[in-house]
């Protein structure tokens, strides 16, 4: 059993212990992370972020189960709650930290347990541990983190805010030109924060995932679909928020 340092927690006394991870394979799918708190006890589960209560409810698998809806989009599910212990109803907005209910062994369960997990509003499995670790986050503010990336790597004025000047630094990105340059890191970062993510991790080169990612959000975006970011295909504007 593993503690885990955890950055946005989601049991309320920030000790959470990892029961079992969160993989996806074909012999062993566990679309989440099982954890138990202090003293390997029960405790309150909390939103990990600010959201709105996308679903609640109870069915055979999940258990007593709240759905949170971020400011990313994405949804995190806390399942398996102990009976009448759910504190807020659909479409409620929360706030990090706030207490959704308590512990419990509702559902598919075999001992009390939270599980916790985080999907694209498509369904697709997201890993939890970056986000109970701070590496991502599913507010709006990772636009902030996203810009001044760009703008430090860029050299252009880092203040969060994109404008002209930016926009001016911005170079020609994509698997031919500029694949290992420093901004493309951020890129990959945000594109999979806003749910892009056949991006894959970070590894700040604009590799064949990339590609697709960038192709992706071009095609959602109204841009031409070639997988290249420049200022003359609207995809920097379109990134930078300035079309
Ligand atoms: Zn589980």
């Amino acid at each position: 059993m593993q503690l885990l340092s955890v950055q946005n927690p989601v049991l309320k006394k920030g000790v959470h212990y990892i029961t079992q991870d969160y993989k996806t394979r074909e012999d062993a799918n566990h679309e989440g992370i099982d954890m138990i708190g202090k003293n390997k006890a029960t405790d309150d589960i909390i939103a990990i972020s600010d959201g709105i209560v996308y679903d609640t409810g109870y069915n055979d698998k999940a258990g007593y189960y709240v759905e949170l809806q971020h400011q990313n989009n994405l949804i995190t599910r806390y399942l398996h709650m102990k009976k009448n212990t759910i504190k807020v109803k659909k479409d409620d907005i929360v706030v990090k930290g706030q207490t959704l209910g308590k512990m419990g062994s509702t559902g598919d369960s075999t001992g009390a347990h939270l599980h916790f997990a985080v999907f694209t509003l498509d369904r697709i499995p997201l890993d939890p541990l970056p986000y109970l670790q701070g590496k991502l986050e599913f507010n709006s503010d990772y636009f902030r983190i996203f810009v001044k990336g760009v703008q430090s790597s860029l050299g252009a004025k880092v203040d969060g805010l994109p404008g002209k000047e930016t926009l001016k630094k911005t170079i020609t990105v994509s698997n031919k030109v500029n694949r290992k340059h420093k901004v493309v890191k951020f890129i990959q970062d945000y594109l999979y924060n806003l749910g892009y993510t056949e991006v894959g991790p970070s590894d700040g080169i604009a590799g064949p995932k990339f590609t697709k990612a960038v192709k992706h959000f071009q095609k959602d975006n109204g841009c031409a679909s070639d997988g290249i970011i420049t200022k003359q295909n609207k995809t920097w504007k379109k990134l930078l928020k300035l079309l």
